[in-house]
């Protein structure tokens, strides 16, 4: 087992995966910009490098000086955590060149699930279904006209390197494509350095469920159950529940199914969650995140699995320590992701925390790096706190929620823990009838 990993990230994530470390007896190294200094994640750590100011380019992306900190705390290996660099096929490969493990996957497995193209062509070729599109990148109107008429409009052109929802453009008729590839491309190439985009069939009503894996160097492969994370708001998703209310077992285990044989076929070593679209009783696979994801807590929740500890022990060549019939999906989680930012206009709220106190209780978990007198600083992401509540059932665990929102103060910045607070009561929520649509309609409606 690995002596000592640095984490190459900040935030909630930073603070879950030092948690982890130290269950397992493996001293931390934070690294942080100049701007995290307070954070507390760096206070917890064994031992905390500053690696830049705070632009994200100059800090957690600067992979020169992450690698350095590494190097001169003498770490083993380096996790990535969530965004930034832990899906840089590159940088997995420099860790490792430096004679450190990469706490994710194989670098080709990276590099071939971060191009979307090739990830569904991929996932197609093992049997996984994918939405109706184009076959690879599409490039002029008329291919991208012939393509939309032979699956029917409206159209998504989405960027091939696209992550965080952005590169996405709707195509509603054929008047509209040459914009919307145009906008998409320039988008890609702002945000990625990659302006290829391809086309996919822009489903109506479709719910956002993932599966959850995890896969060995000994040719081990277990699901996990799924995740729904319908409730989302510009394609970045705001609560995630699990199991999914509108999955049969049936469904559940078939598609479990169709993600292990993929994860068998690849030969896919770290955790990893499938994405699909469910509509009228079909799956529709999009993407493959090739890290742990936000939302891994709700899997946790109704598993009794920790997915960051079974990610460390298989980077570090250790056998999964359980099979899939080990595993039992019991109960029901919720997770909401609180952000700070106002609840109805969505503007981010930086700031000074002037007092803070998290719920807690049985089944009901806080994962966030607030104390009362934190400053947020304004150059990051603005998720701050991730409440995960449980129960026997679907509603025990939303009676279990509407009591810890009620008790979580979060003072001096404004949070969406009353826009949770309010969805939990409506009654498409209440009843699991959501798609992925139904947040924006119901934000729309009440600005
Ligand atoms: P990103 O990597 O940017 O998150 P994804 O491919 O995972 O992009 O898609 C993000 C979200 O965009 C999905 O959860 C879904 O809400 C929406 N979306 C993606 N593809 C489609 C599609 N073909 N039809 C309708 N909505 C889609």
């Amino acid at each position: 087992m690995f002596h000592k990993v640095l984490i190459a990230n900040r935030g909630e994530i930073a603070l879950r995966i030092h948690r982890a470390c130290r269950e397992m007896g493996i001293h931390t190294v934070a690294v942080h910009s100049t701007a995290d200094a307070n954070a507390m994640h760096v206070r917890l750590a064994d031992e905390s490098v500053c690696i830049g100011p705070p632009a994200s380019k100059d800090s957690y992306l600067n992979m020169a000086a992450i690698l350095t900190a590494a190097t001169i705390t003498g770490a083993d290996a380096i996790h990535p955590g969530v965004g930034f660099l832990s899906e840089n096929a590159d940088f997995a490969n420099m860790v490792r060149e430096h004679g450190m493990a990469f706490i994710g996957p194989d670098p080709e497995h990276l590099r071939s699930m971060g191009d979307k193209v090739t990830a569904k062509q991929t996932m197609k070729d093992l049997g996984v279904p994918v939405v109706p599109g184009s076959d690879g990148a599409v490039t002029d109107d008329d291919e991208a006209w012939a393509i939309a008429e032979r699956i029917g409009y409206p159209v998504l052109v989405k960027a091939a390197a696209g992550g965080g929802g952005r590169g996405m453009k709707v195509a509603y008729k054929r008047e509209e494509m040459h914009d919307a590839l145009n906008m998409a491309r320039t988008e890609a190439r702002n945000a990625f350095g990659h302006d290829a985009v391809y086309l996919e069939k822009y489903l109506g009503h479709p719910r956002h469920i993932e599966v959850q894996v995890v896969g060995d160097n000994h040719g081990n492969a277990v699901h996990l159950g799924e995740r729904d994370c319908s409730l989302q708001r510009r394609h970045q998703k705001l609560l995630e529940e699990g199991p999914s209310p509108a999955l049969t077992d049936e469904q559940r285990t078939w598609i479990g199914q169709r993600a292990v044989d993929a994860v068998r076929g690849m030969g896919y070593r770290s955790v990893g969650t499938f994405e699909f679209l469910f509509e009228d009783g079909e799956f529709y696979f999009i993407e493959m995140n090739t890290r742990l994801q936000v939302e891994h807590p709700v899997t946790e929740a109704i598993t009794g699995v920790d997915l960051v500890r079974e990610q460390i022990r298989v980077a570090a060549g250790l056998p999964l320590g359980f099979g899939q019939d080990d595993v039992e999906i019991r109960g029901h989680a919720i997770e909401c992701r609180i952000n700070a930012e106002d609840p109805r206009t969505f503007a981010p709220s930086p700031g000074q925390v002037t007092n803070f106190h998290a719920p807690s209780g049985l089944a009901v978990r806080v994962d966030s790096g607030l104390y009362s007198g934190y400053r947020i600083p304004p150059f990051y992401d603005s998720l701050v706190a991730k409440l995960i509540v449980s129960g026997t059932t679907r509603a025990e665990c939303l009676r279990r929620l509407n009591r810890a929102l009620e008790e979580f103060v979060i003072e001096g910045i404004s949070t969406t823990i009353p826009l949770h607070a309010e969805l939990i009561h409506e009654p498409d929520f209440v009843s699991g009838n959501y798609d992925i649509h139904w947040l924006q309609r119901y934000v729309d409606a009440k600005s």
